[in-house]
């Protein structure tokens, strides 16, 4: 069994009086699940706030991103080893914002990706096609290229223990999202892409849908065969859907 997850990812959103009231919440709410795993990825200055909050909970908590560089001199980065110190035990790695706002390329979400597993953060490996791309057709073509950078770079065998999430760029915070039928066929290319290359990786691959989801649409997605669980922007910061989401896994 492929282990499940919802992950939530606070993007630039917060302060310490309102994630205390939202942790507290998801500490009350989030009930174990056999088989699943439920973690936040929140603004680095607050992972002394959550590891203090969710401590004695099942709640992981990680990053939205880390540097590429280990350590030295590179201003205003975040490494992979400071964040995993916050007993953090994710990171998203290539999300789109950081692909369309701040120039993130292929070779820079590989590199952060080793960063990650060489500090024992397990990473999450966003990919995903532009509205234009997938109106002329190449949303394989590109969400391919995305995760054959990760894999060339570090070999199929690092998808052992990593999550892809695939998050169609015109479904993230535009309430549009992707149907279940849209989403299973994409997620089901990237895992026979995979297989292709090692069939038991491919197989156990967990990869999350993310885009808008809300607990009104998650069952649905949720129950696509190859669907194995959810990557939540907006509905994260809501205690209710959050946790709505997380009970429809
Ligand atoms: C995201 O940022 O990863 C995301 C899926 O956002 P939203 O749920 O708001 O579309």
């Amino acid at each position: 069994m492929r282990e499940r997850f919802v992950i939530g990812n606070w993007k630039l959103n917060g302060s310490l009086a309102t994630n205390a009231l939202l942790l507290a919440a998801l500490k009350d709410g989030v009930s174990a699940k056999q088989g699943a795993s439920c973690g936040i990825c929140v603004p680095a200055p607050y992972l002394g706030q959550v590891r203090q909050a969710l401590s004695g909970s099942t709640i992981g908590w990680g990053s939205q991103d880390v540097s590429r560089m280990q350590a030295g001199a590179y201003t205003g980065e975040i490494s992979a080893a400071m964040v995993a110190e916050f007993g953090a035990r994710y990171t998203l790695v290539g999300h789109s914002e950081r692909r369309a706002i701040f120039g993130e390329t292929d070779a820079s979400g590989a590199e952060k990706f080793g960063r990650a597993r060489e500090s024992g953060l397990t990473p999450v490996v966003c990919v995903g096609e532009s509205l234009a791309e997938r109106e002329s057709g190449s949303t394989e073509e590109v969400v391919w290229r995305q995760l054959r950078a990760v894999i060339e770079l570090h070999g199929v065998q690092k998808m052992v223990g990593s999550i892809l999430a695939y998050e169609p760029v015109w479904a993230i915070g535009t309430g549009k999202t992707a149907s279940p039928a849209q989403a299973e066929e994409v997620h089901a290319f990237l895992r026979s892409q995979v297989a292709a290359l090692d069939a038991d990786v491919g197989r156990n691959l967990s990869i999350l849908y993310g885009g808008s989801i809300k607990k009104s649409n998650a069952a649905e997605l949720f129950s696509m065969q190859n669907i194995d669980g959810g990557l939540i922007g907006g509905a994260s910061l809501v205690a209710e859907e959050f946790l709505g989401i997380w009970k429809a896994l």
